[in-house]
């Protein structure tokens, strides 16, 4: 389960968020002033983090701030008062979100959970893997599979395909694919992109009934999701 840091020091309202977030199945910890609670963020390293802007001791702008040199932890933000100055600053400082107080519990919930699922897909972009409608592909393993059956590729197919989806949406010309997937070297016929081209098909399209890869007349090839072949 996620974990939830809560750096408040109104001891009430810390409590209270506290409870609430532990009854939703969430691990919590409390800080109750600036310092302490950036080094609980470093130490403790939690999931999401509920940042007041005003602490004593270190402010929630500067948490923010030194904290955003080493982590990308999500970061929601408190605001005693509707001070936009205060929530621009906080939002320059890399927090993702802010909720103004007094705030209703079930806002900050959902608020806590849109948070920590885009941070996951954010994540799983860092690290190469894509994923849309089904289709998945893991650049790190060389691994792909549709709605977990296997797809099998050669190194090849695979860079292709990689490439195109790399530059979803946009038309990409047989000469890029050849630079970018084949090499500089490459001095063979130029048919090759067509062949592999029809390769991916068989194996993705054809076999689960979905279209990705477009061909672009008069230019080349477009990876883009579609449901209905
Ligand atoms: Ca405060």
């Amino acid at each position: 389960m996620s974990r939830i840091l809560i750096i408040e020091d109104e001891v009430k309202i810390a409590r209270f968020v506290t409870l609430e977030l532990q009854h939703e199945g969430y691990e919590v910890e409390a800080a109750h002033d600036g310092r302490t609670g950036l080094e609980k963020a470093e130490s403790w390293k939690p999931d999401l983090l509920i940042l007041d802007l005003m602490l004593p001791g270190l402010s929630g702008i500067e948490v923010c701030r030194r904290l955003r040199q080493t982590s990308d932890v999500p970061i929601i933000m408190l605001t005693a008062k509707d001070d936009v100055s205060d929530k621009v600053m906080g939002l320059d400082m890399g927090a993702d979100d802010y909720m103004t107080k007094p705030f209703a519990i079930e806002e900050l919930l959902a608020r806590i959970r849109v948070c920590l699922k885009k941070h996951r897909v954010d994540v799983a972009q860092d690290a190469g893997t894509r994923e849309v409608g089904g289709l998945r592909i893991d650049p790190a393993s060389y691994s792909a599979g549709y709605n977990g059956t296997p797809i099998t590729l050669t190194k090849k197919e695979f860079d292709l395909l990689n490439y195109l989806w790399q530059h979803e949406n946009h038309a990409v010309t047989r000469d890029e694919l050849l630079t970018n997937v084949w090499g500089y070297e490459f001095t063979g016929d130029t048919n090759i992109v067509d062949v592999y081209i029809r390769y991916l098909r068989q194996k993705i399209d054809d076999k689960f009934g979905i279209k990705t890869i477009h061909t672009i007349r008069a230019v080349g090839y477009m990876f883009r999701y579609e449901q209905n072949a």
